[in-house]
C-alpha cells in the first residue's frame, strides 16, 4: 500500500504537541490528508537558556522531525551532525551536558538574535519552520515566559533540563509547576486553530509536562473542553509504560495511575476519545468508565507507515 493512498480531506486538523511522541504524530497526519491543513502547538515549557542562546527543544524536534532532518541515533538534534562547538567548549570548561551540535547551533543562534530584535517567537517560529518547508503550521503555545520547573524529595525546585537532560529523569520528583503560566497569553493564532479546527488532537506526548504546560496557559484549556465532542487524544502510555522518558514514573509519582486510564481520567475533560494501544484492549471498559470513548489501535509509530495508519484512526473515530 502506498503511503499516499486513502488520503482524507479532514479539514483543519489542531495538534497539542510535545517533542518526539507528537513529532511522529505530526508526519502521520501530513502523510493522510490532502490538503494538509494541520497546526500544531507546541510545548516551551521544556525551553532553556544555555551559553545565552534561547533552546526551545519541543519546537525544534518538530521541526526537524517534519523536515526529515531528524537525528534518528538520538531522536533530537540533526541527522549528520558534529560536535566540533561543544568539544571547543570543554576546553574552558562550558557546560557540556546538554549536547548541541553545530548545525543545531545555528537555529538557537537564529532564534536567539531575532528575539534580541524584539520578534516574537510564533513569528521566529514561522520563519524557521518555512526555511525547512514542513507543510505543517507551528505556533508555540505562547510567546510568553512559560517555564516547567520540578520539586525533588528534598524539597529542592529545578529546571525542567536540569531534571531531563543533567539528572537523566532520574530522581523522585514531589510536584511540577509552570513558571510564568498564570501571566502567559496564548500566541496569536492559537486560539484561532482550537476554535476552527474539524478535529483537535492531543498528542502522545507526556500528560504532566508536554501537554500540561499547554493546558496552563489561561484560555487554552478552556477552548479545548468548548470543542470537546471534535476532540481525540492519543495514550503516551502503553502497557502501563512510557515508550521512552520519565512520563510513566511522573505519573506515579504525582498520584496518577500509570495506565491508560490514568490518561482517560487527565483527559476525560477534554476529549471525546482516547486512542489506546491494541495491547490495553482489556482496559477499554475502564477507560470508558472515566468518561472517554476508546478507541483501540496499533499506536506505536515504529515506522512512517504506522504512523499514518494512526493519523487515520485519529482522524476517523470522531466521524
Ligand atoms: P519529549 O520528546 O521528551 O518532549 O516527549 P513527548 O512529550 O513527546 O513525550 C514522550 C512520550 O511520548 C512518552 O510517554 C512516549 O511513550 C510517547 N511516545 C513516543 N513515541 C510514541 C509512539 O510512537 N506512540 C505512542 N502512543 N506514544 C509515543
Ligand atoms: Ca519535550
Amino acid at each position: 500500500m502506498g503511503l499516499t493512498v486513502g488520503l482524507t480531506s479532514a479539514g483543519v486538523i489542531t495538534v497539542l504537541a510535545g517533542g518526539v511522541g507528537a513529532a511522529r504524530m505530526l508526519a502521520g497526519l501530513r502523510l493522510v490528508v490532502e490538503p494538509p491543513a494541520i497546526t500544531a502547538i507546541v510545548n516551551v515549557g521544556d525551553d532553556t537558556t544555555l551559553h545565552g542562546l534561547h533552546i526551545s527543544p519541543d519546537l525544534d524536534t518538530c521541526t526537524y522531525t517534519l523536515a526529515g532532518a531528524i537525528n534518528p541515533e538520538t531522536g533530537w538534534g540533526l541527522v549528520g551532525e558534529t560536535w566540533n562547538a561543544m568539544a571547543a567548549l570543554e576546553r574552558y570548561g562550558g557546560l557540556t551536558w546538554f549536547r548541541l551540535g553545530d548545525k543545531d547551533l545555528a537555529t538557537h543562534l537564529y532564534r536567539t538574535h531575532r528575539l534580541g530584535e524584539g520578534a516574537p517567537l510564533s513569528q521566529i517560529t514561522a520563519e524557521i519552520t518555512a526555511a525547512w518547508d514542513l507543510g505543517v503550521r507551528l505556533i508555540p503555545a505562547t510567546d510568553d515566559r512559560l517555564s516547567t520547573t520540578v520539586t525533588l524529595t528534598d524539597g529542592s525546585t529545578i529546571s525542567f533540563q536540569d531534571y531531563f537532560v543533567r539528572l537523566q529523569h532520574g530522581v523522585p520528583i514531589t510536584g511540577v509547576a509552570f513558571d510564568g503560566a498564570a501571566d502567559a497569553r496564548p500566541a496569536p493564532g492559537v486560539l484561532e486553530a482550537l476554535a476552527e479546527a474539524e478535529t483537535i488532537v492531543i498528542a502522545p506526548s507526556n500528560p504532566i509536562v508536554s501537554i500540561g504546560p499547554l493546558l496552563a496557559v489561561p484560555g487554552l484549556r478552556e477552548a479545548i473542553a468548548a470543542r470537546r465532542a471534535r476532540t481525540v487524544a492519543v495514550s503516551p502510555i502503553i502497557g502501563g509504560a512510557a515508550l521512552k522518558g520519565p512520563a510513566d514514573r511522573m505519573l506515579r509519582e504525582l498520584g496518577h495511575d500509570v495506565s491508560v486510564v490514568g490518561v482517560a481520567k487527565l483527559y476525560a475533560p477534554l476529549a471525546a476519545a482516547l486512542v489506546i494501544d491494541e495491547v490495553d484492549a482489556g482496559l477499554a471498559d475502564e477507560v470508558a468508565a472515566a468518561g472517554i470513548r476508546p478507541v483501540v489501535a496499533p499506536t506505536v509509530m515504529s515506522t512512517p507507515e504506522r504512523a499514518a495508519a494512526l493519523g487515520r484512526t485519529v482522524l476517523e473515530c470522531l466521524s
